[in-house]
């Protein structure tokens, strides 16, 4: 006990990551400046082939940022004004406010109180005939269970796009997330999985001509330059970004396992006791983004944690269907029961790869000391 007061636990530390693979970064990032080559070029195409072999699909195409992969994502398939697309009630803020940016309306739909994904069997009854596509979310680095999504999908003639921001790598029954849709996205965005020294994202496809129009809509609808087919806009990664998430992409593997043997071990740590442990699906491969626990008192817990040196997160604190800027929409608190306990419920607590054991039994005890005890 007295030796672990003084240990200091924050929710992600990229520094210690660094530590790990500096000399590859560094190369890489020289790589780029003696190049010169900034915008495009073999750092952006040799990742774009890298992240598709590795997510098992044939088309992706390298933009500024996650939002911007589910942005034009759905801007390729034409939604706009008029469409209603269907998003899960508890997810990062994107997944819905891209549905406004592109002009149409978001339709919320609970989701599993065990996964945070959205619930299959509640789809149906959220489709109307103004419905256009479906953004399913595999939330914390857990698949949803996209098979299912896809079969309503298919029946009522809907667009599904997995929003895979947090899940690159995770699988379902064998598959890749981000494979299974008509459209998947990453984010590279530095706290995620494959996180970049900066914004980033990844737009991925199985059809071509999709593949094609996506692309264009990246680079100001030009091909070949200046040369204008679309109106599309500017939404390129940069080399230096691409040059370093390549040097990631091989260690994502390991660094994915890591983090599931850290929940292992939470889970174990945390047997017999009242704090809620993630539930992981077994036909998924969980990559755990996030290990997101249940608690009763979840804000004071907050604070004792601060007060002990260990960092954690609130994902999400406010459901989507409640946010301000939803208010026109006119739901209201008790439309979406699993959504609206799981922002008041859940905590994230430090899962990162380069975590010790003794870091890990640290946060699970205080934890417990005040779940269980407090
Ligand atoms: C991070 C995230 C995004 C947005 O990605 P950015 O790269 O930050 O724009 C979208 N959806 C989910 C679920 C995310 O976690």
């Amino acid at each position: 006990m007295a030796t672990n007061t003084t240990l200091k636990v924050p929710l992600l530390d990229l520094r210690a990551q660094y530590d790990t693979i500096r000399a590859e970064v560094d190369d890489a990032v020289r790589r780029v400046m003696e190049s010169c080559h900034f915008i495009g070029g073999p750092e952006i195409t040799g990742l774009e082939e890298e992240i598709a072999r590795y997510s098992r699909t044939p088309h992706a195409i390298a933009c500024a940022s996650g939002t911007d992969a589910l942005l034009i994502a759905m801007w390729t398939l034409g939604i706009g004004p008029g469409d209603e697309v269907i998003s899960p009630a508890y997810s990062f803020f994107a997944t819905a406010g891209t549905v406004s940016n592109n002009g149409a309306t978001p339709v919320f739909v609970d989701v599993d109180p065990r996964t945070y994904n959205l619930d299959p069997h509640r789809l149906e009854a959220a489709i109307t005939p103004r419905t256009k596509a479906v953004v399913a979310v595999s939330l914390f680095g857990q698949c949803c269970d996209l098979p299912a999504l896809k079969a309503i999908c298919d029946k009522h003639q809907l667009y599904l796009i997995e929003d895979a921001a947090q899940s690159i790598g995770s699988e379902w029954e064998g598959r890749r997330s981000g494979s299974m849709c008509d459209f998947g996205t990453f984010s590279f965005f530095p706290s995620k999985n494959l996180g970049a020294a900066g914004d980033g994202g990844m737009i991925l496809t199985g059809n071509a001509e999709l593949a094609e129009r996506a692309r264009l809509l990246c680079n100001h609808g030009a091909k070949p330059k200046y040369y204008h087919s679309l109106v599309g806009t500017n939404s390129r990664l940069d080399a230096l970004q691409a040059a370093i998430l390549r040097v990631k992409l091989k260690h994502l593997d390991r660094w994915s396992e890591k983090r599931a043997k850290n929940a292992a071990l939470y889970n174990a740590l945390f047997e017999g006791s009242r704090v809620g442990r993630p539930y992981h699906d077994a036909r998924t491969r969980h990559i755990y983004n996030q290990y997101v626990v249940r608690v009763p008192k979840r804000d004071e817990l907050k604070k004792s944690l601060a007060e002990r040196n260990v960092g954690c997160e609130i994902y999400y604190p406010v459901p989507l269907h409640l946010q301000k800027c939803f208010a026109n929409l006119g739901y209201k608190v008790g439309d979406m029961p699993h959504s609206e306990a799981a922002a008041l419920e859940t905590i994230a607590l430090p899962i990162y790869p380069e975590l010790t054991e003794e870091q890990i039994r640290y946060v699970a005890q205080t934890v417990r000391e005040f779940v269980d005890q407090g």
